[in-house]
């Protein structure tokens, strides 16, 4: 037997490693894997390359869970290692690279905290949950030092080492999990970290047995059924196969479907479509994204990506890794060349994580341009479900505008669609304002804007829909991406003020008139909440209109979509327009009786204010019984 210290230069680390990570003391079960996983796929190497042959028909990794012996073990095939190779890879080169990590990280455990995935730890987090480690194992050489050797460590530097009975090639680890870790006893949790972990290696995984049903034939039971009887086989957690892995010219879409149900089992919608990537130079990258299918804007969800190196899995949040607008998407990523010992806020300045983003854009673009061209009414018809993940990557990515220039669609408010190029022709002949800007007018609710879009349709101008989440923000984006452009809600001035046309040329009340008129407007009116201006409009235009100017409101939209304080908690202050060329206000300036004038002024306010929604509570009630009133005497 062979006793040792493990070359402790700075202080024993195993206390450090137990307490190390707050969370994810998890992982050791993933690294263990990746090592059985790592030395399996060693050996079919070698076999490839006619330096091994011998048996390999089952290369199944097992891990098996003893509640009385309180252990957890992870058993493979792969090759193995004699004591020279044991001495070498656990006692000095794992340990010195946990040893580097620790002393990395050890005054700063926020930061290791963050580590995408926490790599770096390797064989020797196991002792994050266990208070005794052994390794059994046996090489696949032959000839030589080929015994079987026992290694067996209780957290202190000592370990000791030894021959072993193993008589099958390849390593058994046995963690006797410590009593503060009890939960990696249960086989519920060690099911959970199999399938969250490793559920696409690409050796099988084995995890105890299942039970299923199996008709036994020629019998039946006493419902005139197949008789059925109860078996068992080994639970085979992964899929050793799965579709990113695969070449695309191998699946057809129902594949890619049913991976996606694989993926995310409780999500009942089809995706749209999906984006196969796969690239092996400069950097390598493989992975499936799919554009999930959004039944209400609001449900959308970050981090539905799921990032894997090599097949193993290692977190679900890609956030720095790929832009944030994909962060929408579903899907899986793979790649070794995200470097997975760094922190997350050093991921975006490394040139390997930019230029993996900056492919997957380009992707994501030359899809949606190839979906556009090929069949533009099946994209108009997607375009709703889609438009949110362009829109939020128009504002988000200058790169990505460029591209989505040819495929971005505005929809107006009749359900035509038009590219960006196809709108600015259709509107540049007669929606300039006086600065010579082209005025996208738009609704952001054509019910409850109703009146304002028929004033707006009546001048014979175009209005866009714009009733999406984040269309505030889209809005302001394409007006500073497009040259000379401004856009307006149709509650947001006088058609004729937006579009600037000629001012009607009609007889406008002398200064007198429009003095008293002020006067009267201002006994009514709350001065607090409006600005008061006197206009001289068509007579087919109201009375009293009430606009709402257009910054003030978008910002407002805008901080308030944020949840942030800001424009979000500004009074409403709106414009209130005396249309006086209107019949009634004409009426009203000859009424000599003030109780009447004030009447009638109240209730013009009240119908403006119906018309954008702002008439409530006591006096919505009281214009009601107004009303009434006023019926029942005629
Ligand atoms: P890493 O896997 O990152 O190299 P580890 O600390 O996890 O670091 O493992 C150190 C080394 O020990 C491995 O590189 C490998 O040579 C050896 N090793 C670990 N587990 C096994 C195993 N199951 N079979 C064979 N060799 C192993």
């Amino acid at each position: 037997m062979q006793k040792g210290k493990i070359n402790v230069q700075t202080e024993n680390i195993f206390p450090i490693i137990k307490k190390f990570l707050y969370s994810d003391h998890e992982i050791f079960l993933r690294e263990l894997i990746s090592n059985a996983v790592d030395a399996t796929q060693k050996l079919k190497a070698l076999a490839s390359a006619g330096k091994f042959s011998g048996d390999m028909d089952d290369l199944t990794i097992e891990v098996r869970l003893d509640k009385k012996k309180k252990t957890l073990s992870v058993i493979d095939q792969g090759i193995g290692m004699n004591a020279e190779e044991m001495d070498k890879y656990i006692n000095q080169i794992a340990f010195s690279s946990a040893e580097e990590f620790i002393k990395k990280f050890k005054n700063k455990a926020e930061e290791a905290n963050q580590l995408i995935g926490h790599f770096g730890l390797g064989f020797y987090s196991t002792f994050m949950v266990s208070d005794k480690v052994i390794i059994q194992s046996k090489t696949y050489k032959k000839g030589g030092e080929t015994k079987a050797v026992r290694w067996e460590c209780d957290g202190s530097p000592e370990y000791t080492m030894d021959e072993s009975d193993k008589k099958e090639r390849g390593t058994e680890v046995t963690l006797h999990i410590a009593d503060d870790s009890k939960e990696f006893l249960e086989e519920d949790r060690i099911l959970h970290l199999l399938k969250k972990y490793c559920k696409f290696l690409p050796i099988p995984i084995r995890f105890g047995d299942e039970k299923y049903w199996e008709p036994v034939e020629g019998e039946k039971d006493e419902h005139g059924h197949d008789k059925q009887i109860e078996k068992s086989r080994p639970r085979i957690i992964n899929n050793i196969n799965p579709a990113w892995k695969r070449k695309p010219v191998e699946l057809k879409d129902e594949d890619y479907k049913a991976f996606y149900r694989e993926l995310y089992p409780m999500n009942f919608e089809d995706p749209l479509f999906h984006i196969h990537l796969n690239v092996d130079y400069p950097f390598n990258l493989t992975g499936i994204l799919y554009f999930p299918k959004v039944k209400r804007q609001m449900e959308l969800q970050k981090d539905k990506i799921q990032l894997y190196c090599n097949q193993v899995f290692v977190t679900d949040s890609v956030e720095g890794i790929v832009p944030d607008f994909l962060t929408l998407l579903h899907g899986v990523l793979d790649s070794p060349d995200i470097p997975l010992n760094v922190s997350r806020s050093y991921l975006q300045s490394d040139p390997n994580v930019k230029k993996i983003s900056g492919h997957i854009t380009k992707k994501v673009a030359d899809k949606l341009e190839s979906l556009f061209k090929e069949n533009r009414e099946a994209f108009e018809k997607k375009w709703d479900d889609i438009k949110v993940f362009i829109e939020y990557g128009i504002i988000s990515e200058n790169s990505f505008f460029d591209r989505a220039k040819k495929f971005c669609l505005l929809k107006n408010e009749a359900g035509k669609f038009f590219t960006l190029d196809e709108y600015e022709k259709h509107i540049n002949a007669t929606q300039k304002d006086k600065d010579k800007n082209l005025v996208y007018l738009y609704t952001t609710n054509p019910d409850e804007q109703h009146s304002y879009i028929d004033a707006v349709k009546e001048k014979g101008y175009d209005v866009l829909l714009m009733d999406g989440v984040i269309d505030a923000h889209f809005v302001n984006a394409l007006e500073q991406k497009l040259e000379k452009t401004r856009f307006v809600r149709v509650d947001a001035d006088i058609p004729d003020k937006m579009i600037n046309k000629e001012e009607v040329q009609t007889q406008k009340p002398d200064e007198n008139q429009q003095k008293m008129l002020r006067e009267l407007m201002e006994k009514v009116v709350e001065k607090e909440k409006f600005s008061i201006s006197l206009e001289n409009l068509s007579e087919k235009d109201f009375p009293l209109v009430i606009t709402k100017p257009e910054f003030m409101r978008r910002w407002k939209e805008m901080s308030a979509l944020q949840g942030g304080p800001g424009f979000g908690d500004l009074p409403e202050y709106n414009n209130l327009v005396v249309n006086t060329n209107h019949p009634v206000i004409r009426r009203l300036l000859l009424e000599t009786d003030e109780t009447r004038q004030q009447e009638i002024i109240r209730n013009l306010l009240d119908l403006a204010l119906l018309s954008q929604q702002m008439l409530k509570g006591k006096d919505l009630t009281d214009f009601t019984r107004r009303m009434v009133d006023r019926m029942s005497q005629a």
